[in-house]
């Protein structure tokens, strides 16, 4: 999540003195590689994926489930063998099973969580897809090879137990310290690189009070009503945050959460993509935009905070909440007098402005009530940014610097992105425009964020892949799914909503043809080539009428699958579009065996005939011997979930109840 400089980091009066200069410098930097990348032109498809895992320690007649804190010590080991095998030194391990490329492991906000990621971008052919899945394997088992033989890396978005009364680390401190002061999770719960609990303490004060996340509880039988989350405790007194929860930060209903370390120690899949060019990544940034609440829903896997079963099945809000630094100027609790503007979301929030020069870009899709710091716009203007994306980045740039390194402050490099970076990299919007890197061979860079991670690596292989070929339908058909942004923050609540994925209905465009036949790109055998299948095409465009009647609701099962309405009423589909976009490919029989294997699983999840994993969670807890109907998550189900979700990564599938809901059947189609 961002980058590990080092230095001497400012606490938050200090860092706010120095905001102006570090937004000043930030903008200087993204001027110069603005001027030296807008002409970038990249003819390969690049592609990658990351996967963020907890780790935790099991043992199958042990009691006690934990995280492991141990992620420096597995860093640090794994990088020793990636050291030791790059020079050809004898480490079996990793050279047996590494190929050519080692993956990459990286740190993230939470001790108890490790990143990974291919060695390598992906390229550009189909082939690739397939050698997806065989690598996220390989990850997690060079991971699990370089821990203690009961840590395991798994795929859980959250820990079920994190920050419940009792032992859930191992090794276990008490809260609450001086960073996080939470009543709940101790300060070692986060990375203890310097920024993370930088970020954290500077997000606090900034904030005046202590974040507050609060997830509605799921009201089972036997759950008391009004409910009480039975683990605040009203009567500390040792920081003056916790006068929060006298201050009615904890209400009835809601599972209270007080720290980063609640949200940003979740888990998610992202998915990189490198543009041809400015041009192609501006409007993938563009059309992946309204795609970010359905993958959020369909990748839906949840369903419990703190020993409670919650009434959500994602992630996204609680992250949002976790990271949210607004005072109560920006937040409209108090007239503004020393802030700058109201601010009507959090830094971790669903993208608020389009950014491409598709002239399908009607301003009727452009929230007006947009934020931007207009001299941030005026100087990108002024060095030659036009306004469309000036005011992209003159928005991202209404935020604070959280963490500045007192280093940094002394000379500014145009050479370097650090300033640029610190408020990019904090501004966490579910797509994400990335420039290249100065002085790398890198290009424009679009980041897919929304998707929960998932249980194993068929699913994340599978909707890693999906958003790989969704988007080269894209741009191979010249898609549309534009609707009104706002309209996308109104999906990304209902998203939220348990099941969701079956019972709700989102904002989505109706026809997504465009008015003019797409140019064919070159035929190269790769996946930048392909043709519109006419038939897909052969509706009348959408003419410009009233936006609202541009998009309507529908629910996955039709935005995904296609709804069966009249032939003017009628959405394709995002997987028959996909499948289109295969069909106008060369793409061999074993290959597109393989590819329609993923494709299933997406398809009945989205019709319902699989369940997400949030879904199989709740089904596993309230299906449980101790479980009590009463909502809580207690040690004996936490572990015997975490066991099941373990055995289903390692071969003990057939153990595991009512797996086959929400993987299908575990038998390969295509082997054989
Ligand atoms: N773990 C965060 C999430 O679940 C994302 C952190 C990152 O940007 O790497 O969305
Ligand atoms: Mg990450």
């Amino acid at each position: 999540m961002g980058l590990l400089a080092l230095g001497t980091p400012l606490d938050w009066p200090e860092a706010k003195k120095n905001a102006d200069q570090v937004r000043e410098w930030g903008i200087k930097q993204l001027l110069s590689i603005w001027n030296k990348a807008k002409g970038k032109e990249r003819d390969a498809l690049l592609w990658g994926d990351e996967v963020e895992y907890l780790v935790v320690t099991y043992e199958k007649d042990k009691p006690e489930v934990t995280l492991s804190l141990r992620q420096a010590d597995i860093l640090h080991a794994l990088a020793q063998d990636e050291e030791l095998s790059s020079e050809g030194g004898c480490v079996p391990a990793l050279q047996d099973i590494g190929g050519s490329t080692l993956p990459i492991f990286h740190p993230e906000f939470g001790r108890f969580m490790l990143e990974a990621t291919p060695g390598k971008p992906w390229g550009i052919g189909f082939k690739d897809l397939l050698d997806v899945e065989p690598n996220m394997k390989l990850r997690r088992k060079i991971a699990k090879d370089h821990m203690n033989p009961e840590e395991y890396p798994i795929t859980l978005t959250t820990y079920p137990r994190l920050g419940s009364p009792g032992t859930f680390t191992t090794p276990c401190f008490p809260p609450s310290g001086d960073k996080l002061r939470s009543q709940f999770v101790p300060d070692e719960i986060a990375n203890p690189h310097i920024r993370f609990p930088t970020l954290a303490a500077n997000i606090r004060s900034r904030r005046g009070r202590k974040v507050q996340v609060n997830v509605p509880v799921f009201k089972d039988k036997n759950t008391p009503w009004p409910w009480k989350d039975p683990t605040v405790n009203y009567d500390l007194h040792k920081w003056k945050e916790d006068d929060d929860v006298r201050n009615g930060a904890s209400p009835d209903n809601f599972i209270h959460m007080d720290a980063m370390a609640f949200g940003m120690g979740s888990c998610c899949l992202q998915i990189t993509f490198q543009a041809k060019n400015i041009t192609e990544g501006r409007k993938m940034y563009d059309q992946l935009s309204p795609l970010g609440p359905i993958m959020l829903a369909l990748t839906a896997a949840t369903p419990i905070y703190k020993g409670f079963l919650a009434d959500t099945d994602v992630r996204w809000n609680q992250i949002s909440a976790a990271v949210d630094d607004r005072t109560p100027e920006e937040l409209g609790e108090k007239p503004l007098e020393h802030d700058r503007w109201r601010i009507p979301k959090s830094r971790y929030a669903p993208n608020s402005t389009y950014i491409s020069e598709d002239p399908r870009l009607r301003k009727e899709y452009l929230d007006p009530n947009l934020v931007i710091d207009p001299d941030v716009k005026q100087q990108l203007m002024d060095g030659g940014m036009d306004s469309v994306l000036a005011n992209h980045f003159a928005h991202l740039f209404i935020r604070d610097p959280i963490v500045i390194f007192a280093e940094d402050l002394q000379k500014l490099d145009l050479n370097k992105t650090d300033h640029f970076e610190n408020l990019q990299s904090t501004n966490w919007q579910h797509i994400r425009f990335k420039p290249p890197p100065v002085g790398s061979d890198i290009g424009w860079r679009v980041e897919f964020r929304p998707m929960e991670i998932q249980i194993t690596d068929f699913e994340n292989a599978a909707f890693s892949v999906f958003m790989v070929l969704i988007t080269r339908a894209i741009l191979s058909f010249d898609l549309n799914f534009y609707i009104p942004i706002t309209k996308t923050d109104e999906n990304m609540e209902t998203a939220h909503k348990r099941d969701a994925v079956l019972n709700d209905k989102f904002y989505f465009r109706k026809n997504p043809f465009p008015t003019r036949a797409p140019r064919p790109y070159s035929s190269n055998g790769g996946l930048n080539s392909g043709t519109a299948s006419p038939a897909m095409l052969s509706r009348p465009p959408t003419p410009s009428g009233p936006v609202e009647d541009e998009y309507a609701l529908m629910s996955i099962d039709e935005i995904m699958n296609g709804s069966k309405g009249d032939s003017t009423n009628d959405f394709p589909g995002l997987i028959p579009l996909v499948e289109s976009y295969l069909d106008s490919m060369n793409v061999d029989v074993e290959t597109r065996c393989e590819l329609s294997a993923y494709l299933s699983l997406i398809r009945k999840r989205a019709n319902g005939t699989l369940w997400t994993a949030a879904k199989w969670i709740r089904h596993f807890v309230q299906g449980h011997e101790e479980y009590k109907s009463d909502s809580v998550v207690g040690e004996k189900v936490n572990h015997d979930l975490i066991g099941a979700v373990i055995a289903i990564e390692n071969g003990g599938i057939k153990d595991v109840r009512d797996v086959e809901k929400f993987l299908g059947p575990v038998t390969k189609p295509c082997s054989g």
